[in-house]
C-alpha cells in the first residue's frame, strides 16, 4: 500500500488529541459514504477522542445533518456537527446586542442558528444591523436587492462561507460565495466571512472541541479551504484524495498539508499505528 507523501507528518499523528472532520468529499460524496468513514468515526468514538464534523455548508441544521448521516450508516447526533451557520451565530452572539434585527439570505441552517442565538430576522433592510448571507437555492433578484439595500443603509455584510460553487451530480452550481459576491459587488464592500479558510469558524470549532490548535487535526478534501484554513490556525492538516483534489494537484500546489492519504481507510490504518510510527 502506498502511504504518506510526507513521512515527517506521520510521526506528528501521535500528538493529535482531537479531530475536525470535513464532510463532503471526506465522509460522503453525494449520498454515498466513502470508504473507511464509518470505521474511522467508530475508532474515534471507541477511543473517546473528541471530534466534530465541520462544514462550510450553511443550509442545513445540525439536526438535519445528524439525521442524514445516521440514515447513511454513521450514527450521529446534532452535537457532533459544527456548521458555518452555527459559527456565524456564535460570532454575532459575541459581537452584537441580543435581539438586534438581521437581514438574512439563506435557508433553515442559518435562520435557525440566528434565532437560537436570540437574534431577530427582519425583512426590512432599513432596520438591519447586519446582512448575513448563506447558500439559498431559492434566492431571487429581489432578495439580492434587499440585501444590498440593507448594506447601503449601514448593515455590516457577513458571509457564512466563501464557497464559489457547490458540487452536484452533474458538476457544480453557484454556492454561497457567489451570492455573497453579487451583494458585495453591488454594495462596494468587503464582507466578513466566517467559514473555512477564514479562521473564525475553525477557532470557534476548536473551542467547542475543547482541544488547543497545536493538539488538534483537520481532515479535508480541499487544499484552499480545509488545509489552508487549518494551517492558518495552527492545526495538523490531513488531505484526503476522495474529494475534489487529485494527488498531482496537491503536489504542485503551494499549500502543503502535513499528511496526504488516499482515503480514510489509509488514515485509520496510520491512526491505529500512530504510537509506533
Ligand atoms: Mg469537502
Amino acid at each position: 500500500m502506498q502511504t504518506s507523501s510526507h513521512p515527517q507528518g506521520i510521526a506528528q499523528l501521535a500528538g493529535v488529541q482531537g479531530w475536525l472532520i470535513d464532510l463532503d468529499g471526506v465522509i460522503y460524496r453525494g449520498d454515498q459514504l466513502l470508504a473507511g468513514a464509518p470505521e474511522f468515526v467508530a475508532a474515534l468514538r471507541e477511543e473517546k477522542v473528541p471530534f466534530l464534523f465541520l462544514t462550510n455548508n450553511s443550509s442545513r441544521t445540525p439536526e438535519q445533518y445528524a439525521e442524514r448521516l445516521s440514515r447513511m450508516g454513521i450514527p450521529a447526533g446534532p452535537q457532533d456537527f459544527y456548521t458555518s451557520s452555527q459559527a456565524t451565530a456564535e460570532y454575532l452572539r459575541r459581537e452584537a446586542q441580543p435581539g438586534i434585527p438581521i437581514f438574512v439570505i439563506g435557508m433553515d441552517g442559518i435562520r435557525q442558528a440566528l434565532e437560537k442565538a436570540g437574534f431577530r430576522i427582519t425583512q426590512d433592510p432599513s432596520e438591519a444591523a447586519y446582512c448575513v448571507v448563506g447558500y439559498d437555492n431559492r434566492v431571487t433578484y429581489h432578495d439580492l436587492a434587499q440585501a444590498a439595500r440593507a448594506v447601503y443603509a449601514g448593515a455590516q455584510l457577513i458571509g457564512t462561507n466563501p464557497d464559489p460553487t457547490l458540487p452536484v451530480e452533474d458538476g457544480f452550481i453557484p454556492g454561497a460565495g457567489a451570492i455573497l459576491a453579487a451583494i458585495a459587488t453591488a454594495a462596494g464592500v468587503t464582507p466578513l466571512v466566517i467559514g473555512k479558510p477564514e479562521p473564525t469558524m475553525l477557532s470557534l470549532a476548536l473551542e467547542r472541541l475543547g482541544v488547543p490548535a497545536e493538539r488538534a487535526a483537520i481532515v479535508g478534501d480541499r487544499l484552499n479551504t480545509d488545509v489552508a484554513g487549518g494551517l492558518r490556525v495552527g492545526l495538523f492538516t490531513v488531505l484526503v484524495l476522495t474529494g475534489s483534489t487529485r494527488r498531482q494537484d496537491a503536489e504542485s500546489s503551494g499549500v502543503h498539508p502535513h499528511l496526504i492519504v488516499e482515503n480514510l481507510v489509509e488514515l485509520l490504518s496510520l491512526w491505529k499505528r500512530r504510537f509506533s510510527l
